[in-house]
């Protein structure tokens, strides 16, 4: 379906078609060129201190993040679960297991209490997991300083999935540099895209080769083709770097503009009734990827899906959050710590129009359709 308002739609008017044109006219379209070591050097620069590999997918990332942390065979690996499924997919590439945690209800990402609680269950049962897989969902950091703190304390790794935040700030740090390796995703309805692509940045040098060598089959340097290791097709290609380079450029407008159509809903929907947004806390900032509501039927007397469906009648894309991976069917023999925070989410939120280029006129409309909607409620 195409609606006339999308969740979250690109835009590329930037140097998107001139980097394009310039990696078409060089026939460096695939592996090699300029653009793929500008967008990792541009990438690096702007996180400080953090070295960047230019992938094919943020899934891609996530999967090689988890080889270099060493994870195999029959290791568990804790994971938030109110997430996408991407951020746990690569436990099960590597026939791990995944053990799902459950959200705090200030940021919505994994409540550090029951992180500490399932690391020592685990432990408790001869396992200590093997990393920690941390979701800063829709651009809203998690509370990393806890995070990093167990982290730290029990010798396990922190995997930052940071797919969604590229950008977002704790403590005045960019998301995606607390964890031993972090990743990013470039795919289309992110805050900037590349097309489809990924990167994984970490401070250890040595963990970045390594990655190179892995993301393009593990060939080594000899005349010959000769592999030491099982490598992967991940690396990103010259001309999505090109595009994703582009879009770089533009991302301090671009988290500015998602941060204005934050701004713009909590003051148009402010007298609503029942109507509640993910919030910013003092150590953070979120660059607001999805402006994100949770709708408290008791007050406002219609339902998220309500909602929805009447926004998609006037041709108004919205969407559900996450629903929580322990909920999952494809993971229902995967154990789970914590109460209902995150399927409470799931039942009560939805994510709003997002886009760059989301008029007040647009979000107007938007809200004019919550507003019939809670009409129709008190006739
Ligand atoms: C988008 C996303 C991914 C996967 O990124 P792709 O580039 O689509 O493979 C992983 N985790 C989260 C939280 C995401 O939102």
């Amino acid at each position: 379906m195409v609606f006339k308002i999308p969740l979250s739609f690109p835009v590329l008017n930037g140097n998107e078609s001139l980097y394009a044109q310039q990696a078409l006219n060089s026939g460096h379209i695939a592996a090699f060129g300029q653009f793929i070591n500008r967008f990792e050097n541009k990438l690096s620069k702007r996180l400080k201190t953090h070295e960047a590999v230019a992938l094919n997918s943020g899934t891609s990332a996530l999967h090689l993040g988890m080889v270099l942390l060493g994870v195999g065979p029959d290791d568990e690996v804790i994971c938030q679960s109110f997430t996408f499924c991407a951020s746990a997919n690569p436990i099960v590439y590597l026939g791990a297991n995944p053990i799902f945690v459950d959200s705090e209800k200030d940021t919505w990402n994994i409540c550090p209490e029951l992180l500490e609680d399932t690391i020592l269950s685990r432990m408790a049962k001869g396992k200590k997991p093997k990393a920690i897989v941390i979701v800063h969902l829709f651009g809203m950091p998690a509370k990393m300083k806890e995070i990093v703190e167990l982290s730290v304390k029990y010798n396990i790794p922190v995997l930052e999935d940071a797919a969604e935040a590229i950008g977002s700030k704790y403590q005045g740090r960019y998301c995606g540099t607390f964890g031993r390796i972090g990743v990013f995703s470039f795919n289309g309805n992110k805050i900037i895209t590349s097309g489809g692509g990924g990167a994984l940045v970490s401070n250890d040098t040595s963990f970045i080769q390594h990655a190179r060598h892995l993301s393009t089959q593990a060939r080594e340097d000899l005349p010959f083709y000769h592999h030491l290791e099982i490598g992967y097709n991940y690396k990103m290609n010259n001309l999505s770097a090109a595009v994703g380079l582009a879009q770089l450029e533009q991302l301090d407008s671009c988290i500015k503009s998602r941060r204005l159509v934050n701004q713009r809903y909590r003051k148009l929907l402010k007298n609503f009734p029942g109507i509640e947004f993910q919030s910013e806390s003092n150590d953070s900032l979120s660059n607001y990827w999805l402006t994100t509501i949770l709708v408290d039927k008791e007050k406002t007397g219609f339902s998220n899906n309500q909602l929805k469906i009447a926004l998609m009648n006037k041709g108004i894309e919205s969407r559900f959050l996450w629903k929580p991976l322990h909920t999952q069917p494809v993971f229902n023999m995967t154990p789970y710590y914590g109460g209902n925070t995150a399927e409470k989410l799931f039942e009560n939120g939805l994510c709003l129009p997002s886009s760059v280029d989301l008029t007040l006129q647009d979000q107007e409309m938007i809200v004019s359709v919550i507003q019939e909607e809670l009409s129709k409620t008190f006739k």
